[in-house]
């Protein structure tokens, strides 16, 4: 691997800056085995730390593989907090058409 590597391209700001409507950023990357595509949920789950102590983990998900875990994840009872951001994704997708209503959708 060279000091260039590839990267996905900015997601295209518009002028006046919305208020963050949401928590997850391009820096939140799936925790899945071997994935790394952006996070778009978070699941908080309550377990231990090596002391014994009672603490909220979180793991990160791609939509994809949200999608994969989400009914199994939404059976377990010990769900703390649930971040659903999937629709960022649709909403990122139709602004990118929107922003290039003719392109061929890889601008
Ligand atoms: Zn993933």
């Amino acid at each position: 691997m060279t000091a260039t590597t590839m990267q996905a391209p900015a997601p295209i700001e518009a002028t006046a800056a919305p208020e963050p409507k949401y928590k997850l950023s391009a820096h939140d990357r799936c925790d899945r085995k071997a994935c790394g595509a952006r996070a778009y949920a978070q699941v908080g789950i309550h377990t231990f730390n090596k002391a014994g102590e009672p603490i909220v983990g979180e793991l990160l998900y791609c939509a994809h593989h949200y999608s994969q875990h989400e009914p199994a994840l939404a059976a377990r009872s010990s769900i703390a907090s649930v971040v659903d951001e999937r629709e960022a994704l649709v909403e990122s997708e139709l602004a990118r058409k929107g922003a290039n209503p003719n392109g061929n959708g890889f601008s």
